[in-house]
């Protein structure tokens, strides 16, 4: 019996008895069999979250006390720590020191999130009459939808999971149907943390089985949902019938700008990190390298070097620095990627294929690629690949550098290197997306916002920005000396 599904406090099979085998990126083994929800199992989670809120029972506990519940969990994760992380790379293929890195900073998005929970919510506004009160207090939004990709599959789903539990909503969360095992982990722990029954739920399955009642449903208040562009779009459209609320982290197209007068050294290693960890699997990842011409041979020379020494392996290979595609349907799709910038009159310099290693021939394990002459009207600058492929365009003065670093219908992150702190700082700020990086790449802190400008995303996740998106904000005016309007005559 496979029975992964957990609907109103209870693990239950899907209504007709069907799973999924999830296979190994490295090696296409199976590494889990779960449950695939039907649409009765999603109609009955979205039921029992509906009924959980409406009961008033979770959104009665203080945020302090909802703070403590997340605490909990932070320690019970911190306690499965290696265990999940095995989960996470069988699933991903990812190395297992990354997932166990993953789970790290998803105990932290937990435990920032609970101290939040601890602060003072609300607000007193003196709105200049003495016997009035007027006071602003944040209640839980409702019921939420929490929707997934396969790249950071618990960590995703952390960012969102943890909030939604200190704002009191209840909520179904659907992984991906690729890396479903962390997020069954994940809330076995909710469970064992003395959630109230019906709060979490969660769902397994392809999103276009089991997501759409997860957004046309008129009794969910909000959809939080982190993935593609495309989906993002089907979302936003099945969400206006019912005008919920919503949260998207979508794709990234992200600009590393790099300036002659840079520390060329540390900027090369970060350019080649940004671009290639995670084989580019990341939506923040540096695939966009924008060089000043003047320095263009040198640091496109001694990337493409460090990106043809890239060592590739599974979850367990000690010399690997990284890992497989997601699948082969993804595989193909960057293969296709690469074989059109070239056809557009990129130059391939190193990469651009498969690997070809006896014990990469079960795997999904493409070549980090480097694609030279590239410019902004070009298919492989402006559509992600979400693969291990950096495309290099040049620029001769700071204002083309902007320019080229804006010209994408993406925001989601940036980078600029330069030992002029006033330059970097005028591109920092001129660069419209939603974090930038001066003289580094990639890093991030549960306690600073994430999101997209433009195309990437409405809304952010963590910092305390990622807490108000699952709650509402009332206004409460209280009148303690009540007397006539006289606004209409009274004859
Ligand atoms: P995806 O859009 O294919 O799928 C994401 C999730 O949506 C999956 O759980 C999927 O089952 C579900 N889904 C698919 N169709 C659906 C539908 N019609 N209704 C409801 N749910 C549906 O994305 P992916 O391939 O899993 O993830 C890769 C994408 O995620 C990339 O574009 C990447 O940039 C983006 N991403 C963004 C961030 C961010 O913070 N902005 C973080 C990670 C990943």
């Amino acid at each position: 019996m496979v029975a992964t599904l957990y609907i109103d406090g209870r693990w239950r099979e899907a209504s007709d008895g069907r799973v999924h085998e999830v296979h190994s990126p490295h090696d296409q083994s199976v590494v889990a069999t779960v449950s695939q929800a039907t649409q009765a199992d999603v109609l009955n989670a979205i039921a029992a979250a509906r009924k959980s809120f409406d009961s008033g029972l979770f959104t009665s506990w203080s945020f302090k006390a909802r703070g403590e519940l997340v605490a909990k969990i932070a320690d019970l994760l911190e306690r499965d720590g290696d265990v999940i992380a095995r989960k996470e790379s069988d699933d991903t293929g990812k190395r297992f020191i990354e997932a166990q890195y993953d789970v790290a900073d998803v105990i932290s998005t937990f435990r920032h999130f609970a101290a939040l929970g601890a602060k003072e919510h609300g607000r007193s506004v003196d709105v200049g009459i003495a016997h009035v009160s007027s006071r602003i207090v944040h209640e839980p939004l409702g019921v939420a939808s929490l929707i997934g990709p396969w790249n950071y599959p618990l960590l995703q789903i952390a960012w969102k999971v943890a909030p939604a539990l200190v704002a009191g909503c209840s909520f179904i969360v659907k992984p991906s149907e690729l890396t479903p095992q962390s997020a069954i982990a994940l809330m076995k722990i909710i469970e064992e943390a003395g959630t109230p029954k019906g709060v979490a739920n969660l769902i397994l399955g392809p999103g276009s089985v089991v997501g759409t009642s997860l957004i046309n449903d008129p009794r969910i208040d909000l959809v939080s949902f982190t993935g593609g562009l495309t989906t993002g779009q089907t979302i936003m459209k099945a969400a206006a019938t019912t005008i919920k609320k919503l949260a998207l982290e979508l794709g990234g197209k992200n600009p590393h700008i790099i300036f002659a007068d840079a520390d060329i050294d540390a900027a090369i290693d970060n350019a080649v990190t940004a671009a290639f960890l995670h084989s580019g699997q990341v939506c923040s990842a540096g695939t966009r390298l924008i060089v000043e011409r003047s320095v263009h041979d040198r640091v496109v020379k001694e990337i493409v070097r460090r990106a043809g020494k890239i060592s590739l392996g599974g979850p367990d290979d000690k010399a690997a620095e990284t890992g497989p595609l997601i699948s082969q349907a993804h595989l193909k799709s960057v293969t296709a990627y690469v074989e059109k910038a070239v056809a557009e009159g990129a130059r391939l310099l190193v990469g651009g294929k498969r690997s070809d290693k006896p014990e990469h021939a079960q795997g999904w394990y493409y070549l980090p690629t480097v694609l030279d002459n590239c410019h902004t009207k070009m298919y492989c600058v402006q559509e992600e690949s979400f693969g291990p492929v950096m495309t290099v365009e040049v620029f001769d003065s700071e204002a083309q550098a902007i320019a080229i670093g804006n010209d994408t219908v993406f925001g989601l992150s940036g980078g600029v290197w330069s030992s002029d702190a006033d330059k970097a700082a005028r591109v920092a700020s001129a660069l419209r997306h939603g974090t930038i990086w001066v003289n580094d790449f990639g890093p991030y802190r549960p306690a600073a916002e994430w999101g997209g400008y433009k195309q990437s995303g409405i809304g952010r996740e963590l910092g305390e920005h990622g807490l108000s998106e699952y709650l509402e904000i009332k206004h409460i005016w209280t009148n303690n000396a009540p007397s006539r309007s006289g606004w209409f005559k009274d004859q």
